[in-house]
């Protein structure tokens, strides 16, 4: 029987892979129903362990997998030759936490695509398709590309585009102006809602709060005084067409010749990547505006990712000045109705330039002419949870399956970037000069050891007098200090005892107007103790060492005429707040700015001309591979606000050991002296950009089972020509969230792929339960 009715079944059943958005190795196979014809990219619904799931038809690359970017990013704009390395295979288990969802007991619905194991009569129905715009084909490669290099599970990247994809259109209201207006008094917030209406067609509630800077909330009162009106916003085109002949600013000779490259890029239409290097307050940004213009002209997308959406009110306002009109805004916080109509508006090419964070390289856009990536340094495009990656590399990886140039910014390139450059992969073009003939601010080290401040007290007689000094000059200060809170450590005065997360490695942080200790990496929050928990003494508890809130009280008692802004995270949270600081700030109503590393972000403040870094020591410690690079980075950046109009700037560092290379580096301003250093000293060891590393974090319920995984991985370790294992260790963060953790992590020369490695490598270890291994390639992290 077998034979004649498989037979049968095999010309009469058809099978369709279906992506879920699940950590399993791969698309399931499902049967299409007879009046059911799924094609690639389309949402289908089907049975899932007796629930119902959405997931994706998928299709299986045709057999040489897609160009690899050959690891360390970017390389690789070329085919590699042995292309089959990195997509992964069927036969492999799932890498993370393998199992912990579903047990791998046959629970499974269906065989993995084209492995065929499951025969046609076991095959669960596809119960049908959902009626929403297919995942385009470019992004299914993305995916599958994603999931290769960093050996996610392919529906776990899969999932990221899907909740892009499932802001799914639907009508949009929007505003405008009562006409006639109704009698009422008009507070400031609302005056400037009419203002940007009256500029304007309607808008919806989010658009129009963006546009006023003011909350939804004034939007949706003045509704209901009868001061707006609803209008339906057509679902097509809910963003204004950027004017690229609006009269913008006029390019200095290094910028016309700068954003002329950049136009052929983009004219060219095909996949390149420039790098944009240029000193801060150089006008990077109007120069690659007029990249944009010329993706305009050609009626194509751009892209523009930032690392910090939240913080591009001055970006915001800058694209609206040069092209007349507000570009479309993504990141994981827009409201459904505007993720919607955004997402739609992309999709129909009605978003001709869309700026975002991460999760903006997953959208459906159907010709994208240009990407964009500003800040390129930034830690922040990594993203560390759930799928690790990093969204620069991955930037790349779009335009290039797009055939559209990328460029990548910034004033301190990353290493790997300028690598990238010297090894011929990427261009680069160089402003070399402030904008209007701005100098560089003069930057000085202030030694902790001989000018030391008062007892208890965190700025230095000299840096004290430089802010009296330019504020009696009627100009802004700010100082740097790259921690949050009150204080990073309580210890008990009588015992030595010291407040520790009980969930973490890490002391809790005093935050002294909230009146609580709070871990920064679990969020474990307490009140401040009367007593001390261990030894029970009374008001023994006390603060060792800073943090912005401890500098602002300090500052307080030495500055107290001055008009003070703290700008920290948690001081300033949200796109409004950030907004109304910046513009405070450029209305001169702030004297003196304290605050973390959210200052260091391409602020533009024309009266501030002297920059404090409290402690420029602080990002040294801990030894991390680019612990260096990063410090550098970090401070010349902050660095880099100071003196950008006429009067000149002013830096100074408070440091313990103004010998060190960073600190010399960045009083002589020798950026490109210190990278060549940085190089030479990474090359000989094969650490990156010059070779590969890989991590793997080893987490577990108990210390026990944290050291037997960690030690199976150890001896299951590759060996071989051009590659080391070092570890196991201890993670830094040796207990994050309550688990126990230890790092390994995998060390290659460049030729060398470290993902057919680790496959191999990980298939031969099994992840008990109660234990996970997770996988960084290129970690930023060391933690
Ligand atoms: P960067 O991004 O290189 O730090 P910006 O693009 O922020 O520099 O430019 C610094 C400041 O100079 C901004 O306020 C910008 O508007 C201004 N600027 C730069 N180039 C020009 C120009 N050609 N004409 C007018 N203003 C300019
Ligand atoms: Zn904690």
């Amino acid at each position: 029987m077998a034979g004649a009715d498989r037979k049968q079944g095999a010309e009469a059943i058809r099978r369709v892979p279906v992506l879920l958005p699940y950590p399993f190795p791969g698309p399931f196979d499902y049967r299409v129903p007879p009046d059911c014809d799924p094609q690639p990219g389309d949402i289908a619904l089907v049975p899932l362990n007796r629930r119902e799931e959405l997931g994706v038809v998928w299709d299986t690359p045709p057999s040489s997998p897609p160009p690899l970017v050959g690891g360390g990013w970017g390389e690789g704009c070329e085919p590699t030759a042995d292309g089959g390395s990195t997509h992964p295979s069927p036969q492999h288990p799932p890498t993370r936490g393998g199992g912990e969802l579903f047990p791998q007991s046959g629970a499974y619905p269906a065989s993995y695509a084209g492995t065929g194991s499951v025969p046609d009569h076991k095959l669960k129905p596809l119960i049908g398709l959902v009626d929403t715009p297919p995942m385009r084909e470019d992004l299914r490669r993305l995916v599958d590309w994603m999931a290769a290099y960093t050996l996610a599970p392919p529906g776990e990247v899969m999932a990221m585009a899907l909740r892009v994809n499932r802001a799914a259109p639907a009508p949009v209201t929007g505003w405008r102006l009562a006409d006639p207006q109704p009698e009422t008094r008009l507070t400031d917030a609302r005056r400037r809602v009419i203002e940007a209406l009256t500029q304007t067609q309607p808008r919806s509630t989010a658009e129009l709060a963006r546009v006023a800077g003011v909350s939804n909330g004034v939007v949706r009162g003045m509704a209901d005084a009868g001061l707006l009106v609803p209008v339906t916003l057509s679902g097509a085109a809910p963003f204004a067409i950027p004017d690229p002949d609006y009269p913008g600013s006029v390019l200095s000779a290094d910028q016309q010749q700068a954003a002329a490259v950049l136009r052929q890029a983009v004219a060219a239409r095909a996949f390149s990547v420039t790098l944009l290097d240029g000193v801060t307050g150089s006008g990077k940004t109007e120069v690659y505006l007029e990249a944009i213009a010329e993706c305009l002209r050609h009626r194509r997308q751009a892209l523009v990712l930032l690392p910090e959406i939240a913080l591009s009110s001055q970006w915001l306002e800058r694209f609206e000045r040069r092209f007349g009109v507000a570009p479309a805004v993504w990141h994981s916080d827009l409201t459904s109705r505007v993720r919607r109509f955004t997402w739609r508006a992309v999709a129909e090419g009605a978003a001709p330039v869309v700026v975002g964070a991460r999760s903006a390289l997953f959208l459906p856009f159907p010709d994208l002419g240009l990407v964009v990536v500003d800040e390129e340094h930034e830690t922040a495009f990594k993203q560390e949870e759930g799928v690790v990656y990093h969204a620069r590399d991955m930037a790349v990886v779009r335009a290039r399956f797009c055939a559209a140039p990328a460029v990548l910014v910034s004033a301190t390139p990353s290493l790997e970037t300028v690598a990238n450059v010297e090894a011929g992969r990427y261009q680069r073009i160089t402003l070399p000069t402030r904008h209007a003939g701005a100098l560089m601010p003069h930057v000085a080290a202030i030694d902790m050891r001989e000018t030391p401040p008062a007892r208890g007290h965190f700025l230095a007689p000299p840096l004290i007098e430089a802010v009296r000094e330019t504020l009696a000059r009627g100009e802004q200060a700010m100082l740097f200090l790259n921690r949050r809170g009150y204080a990073p450590l309580t210890l008990c005065r009588h015992c030595g005892h010291r407040m520790q997360c009980p969930n973490c490695t890490a002391w809790l942080v005093e935050h002294r107007t909230r009146r609580e200790l709070q871990c920064h990496h679990c969020g474990h929050t307490v009140p401040i103790p009367d007593a001390c928990p261990a030894c029970a003494a009374a008001n023994s508890l006390t603060a060792v060492g800073p943090g912005v809130e401890r500098i602002t009280e300090e500052a307080a008692s030495l500055f107290p005429e001055a008009r003070r802004l703290v700008m920290a995270s948690d001081t300033m949270p949200g796109p409004h707040a950030a907004a109304e600081a910046s513009r405070a700030i450029a209305a001169r109503e702030v004297d003196l700015i304290i605050g973390t590393q959210i200052v260091a972000k391409g602020w533009h403040f024309p009266h501030l001309t002297l920059v404090g870094v409290v402690d420029a020591d602080l990002g040294l410690a801990g030894g991390d591979l680019r612990a260096a690079e990063r410090t550098v980075q970090l401070l010349h950046q902050v660095a880099g606000r100071a003196g950008r109009a006429e009067a000149p700037g002013r830096v100074l560092l408070q440091t313990f050991s103004p010998e060190h290379p960073v600190m010399q580096a960045l009083v002589a301003g020798d950026l490109a002296g210190f990278m060549a250093s940085e190089a030479a000293q990474r090359r000989p060891g094969h650490w990156p950009p010059y070779g590969r590393l890989a991590a793997l974090i080893v987490s577990a319920d108990s210390a026990l089972l944290a050291d037997a995984l960690a030690r199976d991985l150890g001896r299951a370790a590759p060996h071989g020509e051009g590659m080391d294992v070092l570890g196991p260790a201890p993670a830094p963060l040796a207990i994050l969230r309550g688990r126990h953790r230890r790092r390994l992590l995998l060390k290659t020369r460049r030729d060398v792929a470290v993902q057919p490695i680790l496959r191999a490598w990980l298939a031969k270890v099994p992840v008990p339960r109660g234990g996970r291994v997770d996988v960084d390639v290129d970690p930023v992290s060391f933690l």
